[in-house]
């Protein structure tokens, strides 16, 4: 039969995906797999393929994540040797859900393709796994200065307890003095990886550079960022950081309307 058994969904070969899978094997040898996918070793974490009448949401993500790859200097990923990226419907930590995840056992990064379909978050999650895997990758090399790091924090600060600041109170503010997101209070790591993705994400970007004016401790943060990108790929300059946002236009989900939902990541 022409077109193969007709079961009401989308199939694959016909939407396009592949052809996704395709450029960016080809162009940053970075295996995408939404099918048959292995249990990441060494995790805990459980994810659910994404079901085929939810294929359209994966050729948008698909869209997403191929522009947000677009933003990096073509070595990026030479340095990387980041092998695969999972694309997934849900992702569970022992019972949490979870947006993304680095496996820096299998050097993969896991990502959910569809929920809360919020475009902004989507291209957030993208660049925060993105960050573990560089730190992680180069902390086989080089120490990162932990010590240095908490330094820049106030005082008395204890990462670990986020619940108390609702995600909301970070909309038009920093959630406190120093910290991007609400997530960023959870751990070293996650602040790091939060600054990131928001330095990566051009409405984010925008309102880091505003809050930055008036909190030298998130500057400093920012700027430590900075240097560390920097050294891990030396493309990543303050030339790359001017010319970053520049000419690309109106990018779907990032036209500034949505900042409201902007904020949280994982
Ligand atoms: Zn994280």
């Amino acid at each position: 039969m022409a077109g193969g058994a007709s079961v009401g969904f989308a199939q694959d070969g016909m939407s396009g995906i592949p052809e996704y899978v395709t450029r960016v094997r080809a162009q940053y040898s970075i295996e995408l797999l939404y099918k048959d996918i292995p249990q990441p070793q060494g995790t805990t974490a459980l994810y659910q393929e994404v079901h085929p009448r939810n294929y359209s949401k994966l050729l948008a993500f698909l869209k997403i994540l191929e522009e947000e790859l677009g933003r990096y200097p073509s070595r990026f990923f030479e340095f990387s040797q980041l092998q695969q990226i999972y694309l997934v419907e849900k992702c569970f930590h022992h019972d949490r859900p979870m947006e993304g995840l680095y496996n820096d056992r299998d050097r993969v990064i896991l990502l959910e393709i569809a929920r809360g379909s919020n475009p902004i978050r989507q291209r957030h999650n993208i660049h925060h796994e993105l960050f573990h895997m560089m730190e992680r990758s180069v902390q086989r090399m080089v120490r990162l200065d932990e010590e240095e790091w908490s330094k820049l924090n106030k005082d008395h600060f204890v990462y670990g307890q986020p619940s108390r600041y609702k995600e909301s109170e970070s909309f038009s503010s920093p959630p406190r003095e120093g910290f991007a997101t609400v997530y960023s209070l959870t751990s070293p790591q996650e602040d790091r990886a939060e600054i990131y993705a928001c330095l990566m994400v051009r409405s984010q970007n925008r309102l880091l550079s505003k809050w930055m004016g008036s909190d030298p401790i998130l500057k400093q943060k920012v700027e430590y960022i900075k240097r560390f990108i920097v050294a891990y790929c030396p493309e990543m300059d303050e030339r790359y950081w001017d010319r970053l946002f520049k000419g690309t236009g109106n990018v779907p989900g990032e036209d500034g309307s949505r900042e409201k939902e902007n904020f949280s990541g994982r």
